[in-house]
């Protein structure tokens, strides 16, 4: 195959190698990504790219939009199509902007907004000083309960009443059970307070009812593209017709320029695929997989966060190990298992360190692992925390990664 890459940036051409080698060798348990189809990887490199469509399809301020107008609308209907959802806004260049695109669209700059708590599971868009929302709006954050490590409802209430919110966000990086919208809604209703489901982890399992969806029950639901999901890196909002024109006046032009229109003709092919019933074997899978994983390493001496989980992840207390999150993430990357440190509820050790692991099923199961490999991979990690600083034994594990990865491709990646 020629390369034009290659022959013009040698550089940049052996660092993507060494990239697709890493992704391909590696098994990869951060919760957060996947391997996008071959398909959407062609949309995404396509010559969408050079084209400027500020706007929306039909009323662009650019001329020859008349082709990526039909690979918008595609993006938004098939969206809509696939959550139920009477408005769908396809243009945000990430889960961020969707945040922020959300947060421009319903409340203003100063207002109280409620989320979750970052250290407990939240996003640094619900509310982190670091962060524009953080910043810009007063944020209340809730967190879980110290003894369930569930979202604690009878706080949110407390809080709510309290702080009078003009907006509750809900949703998470690193919650493994399901989320009460209903409840939230309740509480928003209870205190005249509008609310937001951020679903960037989770939307996947959503599309295929694996987790109770967000639709009838927040006014605005924001998502990544990239994560369970499995499409183009980017994000979306949807909402109600009430909301469409706030939502695309806040996207553009309020926060962003012109649109990524070869992520969103990406994001309409991933839609596509996310629409086929395929896409429902995959989801329930990766839930199997997470529960496998899960059953696995309790079994070896692990605590998880709540006692287990309903999701696509699992949050893995290691001090019953005496292990630090950061000494497994080490650890096992050395034995090519790609895994994040994440701190627990009430974590006792700084964020840089952390009690805990983050592990998730989405991109084993697009490699087509079962429940048979993924009990497999618990074992791995298993041998590698058990014998923590034996090299011999990291070597040992690599081999048996690399034993189990060839046989399954990455979804994406010519073998
Ligand atoms: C990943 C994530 C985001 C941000 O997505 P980016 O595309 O990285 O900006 C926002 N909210 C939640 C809950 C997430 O998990």
């Amino acid at each position: 195959m020629t390369s034009p890459l290659k022959d013009q940036d040698p550089a940049l051409y052996a660092t993507i190698q060494a990239e697709t080698t890493r992704q391909r060798r590696n098994i990869n348990l951060i919760a957060s990504e996947n391997y996008a189809s071959r398909a959407v990887l062609e949309a995404q490199g396509s010559v969408l790219t050079n084209k400027y469509a500020e706007g929306y399809p039909g009323r662009r301020y650019y001329g020859g939009c008349e082709h990526v107008d039909v690979a918008e609308q595609l993006a938004i209907d098939r969206a809509k199509q696939l959550f139920g959802a009477q408005h769908a806004n396809v243009q945000p260049h990430s889960g961020a902007q969707a945040n922020m695109g959300a947060y421009f669209a319903v409340i203003s700059p100063g207002d109280t907004v409620m989320g979750l708590r970052l250290d407990q599971g939240g996003h640094l868009t619900h509310g982190s000083p670091v962060n524009f929302s953080g910043k810009y709006y007063k944020f209340v954050s809730y967190g879980v309960d110290r003894e369930t490590e569930l979202m604690n409802m009878q706080e949110v209430r407390r809080l709510a009443q309290e702080h009078r919110p003009r907006l509750i966000v809900t949703g998470a990086t690193a919650y493994p059970r399901i989320i009460d919208f209903p409840a939230f809604r309740r509480i928003a209703d209870e205190v005249g307070a509008l609310l937001m489901v951020d679903m960037a982890h989770i939307a996947g399992l959503v599309a295929a009812g694996e987790h109770p969806s967000s639709i009838p029950y927040a006014h605005i639901t924001t998502s990544t593209t990239h994560k369970t999901l499995r499409g183009p890196r980017g994000g979306m909002i949807l909402c109600g017709e009430d909301m469409a024109k706030d939502v695309d006046r806040a996207v553009f032009p309020q926060e962003q320029g012109g649109p990524l229109m070869h992520i969103i003709a990406a994001k309409a092919v991933a839609f596509g695929e996310a629409l086929r019933p395929d896409f429902k074997e995959y989801q329930k899978a990766i839930r199997a997989n997470a529960r496998a994983l899960a059953a696995e390493l309790t079994g070896g001496g692990v605590r998880l966060v709540s006692g287990g989980t309903d999701n696509h992840l699992l949050l893995c207390d290691l001090s019953p190990l005496n292990i630090t999150g950061k000494d497994a993430e080490e650890a096992l990357g050395r034995a090519y298992i790609t895994v994040n440190r994440n701190a627990i509820p009430y974590d006792p050790k700084p964020p840089r360190v952390t009690s805990g692991l983050r592990l998730g099923t989405p991109a084993i199961t697009s490699r087509g692992f079962g429940v048979a490999e993924t009990k497999k991979v618990g074992q791995l990690i298993l041998k590698v925390l058990t014998n923590m600083g034996n090299a011999a034994v990291e070597k040992q594990v690599q081999d048996e990664v690399q034993h189990l990865t060839t046989r399954f491709p990455v979804p994406g990646i010519d073998h």
